[in-house]
């Protein structure tokens, strides 16, 4: 298919690869224009990107990103054509992918919200997970590139559902990990060692997919990012402005976005999320490493 990728972040490189490596003809558009992918053909606007595709697919950062990108100037609604679709994997608002849904309706462009989880790993091997608003005879149409980027496609319902979805995954891999950097620190600062404690985590109910992930790293004391906490923020702020918005309460969120808040103040927001674990150390006056030492 010929396909405009928009954003060539963590993420969006690996996906924008990933179509290139499945044979379909790919432009893309970065904003910093040193960021290229092999094999793709280089755009000087998202407008000169989207124009003569079928489908515009975007990774970008934030709500303020997909809207400058859609509808400001050289922007994809100058190259918008009947047909077309819009298939957004950035983790923003839903309520502002419902208003970016109905303005490119008015031009016979179908919209759907893509977003993904499984962070830079997955995304390199192609292995994503998509949880999708919009229509099914849309998402039958875009299956090829899902199967280029992903293993797993989830139908949550119209557009904007895939969004609400996104939310409520991130909310808990937020909280799995706080509780999981929360229970490591404790450990630690009792003397017991985390080498000996993650294979007994991992073989009782509280075993976890983000103890999987992160926990490698953390023995490494990587905290290069993988899913940057500036975005984790993003999506805790999203998810507590949703619940807002619809009279839901979220105590538990809230306590870990003050954690958050206060991992960005320290200069933290371009490492992994994965780095709140420093914060708590250092409010505990321990480091977590594989021969836990109180400092
Ligand atoms: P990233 O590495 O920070 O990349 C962000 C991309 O957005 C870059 O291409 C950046 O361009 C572009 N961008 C930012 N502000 C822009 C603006 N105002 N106008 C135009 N372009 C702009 O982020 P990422 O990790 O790839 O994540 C991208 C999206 O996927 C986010 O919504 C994130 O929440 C979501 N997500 C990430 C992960 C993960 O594990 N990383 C997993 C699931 C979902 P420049 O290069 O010019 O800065």
């Amino acid at each position: 298919m010929r396909v405009a990728f928009l954003g060539l972040g963590i993420m969006g490189h690996s996906m924008a690869s990933n179509l290139v490596k499945a044979g379909h003809e790919v432009s893309v558009w970065n904003r910093n224009p040193d960021k290229q992918v092999e094999g793709a053909r280089s755009a000087t606007s998202p407008a000169d990107a989207a124009s003569g595709v079928e489908v515009v697919w975007m990774c970008l950062s934030d709500t303020k990103a997909v809207e400058g990108v859609l509808f400001g100037p050289n922007s994809v609604e100058q190259s918008l054509t009947s047909g077309m679709i819009i298939a957004d994997s950035s983790t923003i608002s839903y309520s502002a992918t419902l208003r970016f849904a109905e303005r490119v309706k008015a031009r016979g462009v179908d919209y759907v919200d893509a977003p993904m989880t499984g962070s830079k790993i997955a995304a390199e091997a192609g292995s994503l997970i998509f949880m999708v608003g919009g229509d099914e005879a849309v998402l039958a149409r875009l299956q090829p590139l899902f199967q280029a980027m992903g293993k797993q496609v989830f139908h949550m319902g119209e557009t904007s559902k895939g969004q609400a979805t996104k939310l409520a995954m991130n909310l808990q891999i937020a909280m799995i990990y706080e509780g999981f950097a929360e229970a490591v620190t404790l450990a630690a600062k009792l003397g017991v060692d985390v080498e000996k404690l993650l294979p007994l985590i991992q073989a009782s109910m509280v075993r976890s997919g983000v103890v999987d992930y992160k926990a490698p790293f953390i023995l490494k004391r990587d905290f290069s990012p993988n899913f940057p906490l500036r975005l984790m923020l993003k999506d805790i702020r999203l998810a507590l402005d949703a619940a807002k918005e619809a009279r839901v309460r979220l105590p538990g969120l809230e306590a870990v976005e003050e954690v958050y808040d206060v991992a960005a103040e320290e200069g933290h927001q371009d490492l992994d999320y994965a780095a709140t674990l420093t914060l708590l150390e250092k409010w505990a006056g321990v480091e977590v490493k594989a021969a836990a030492k109180a400092s």
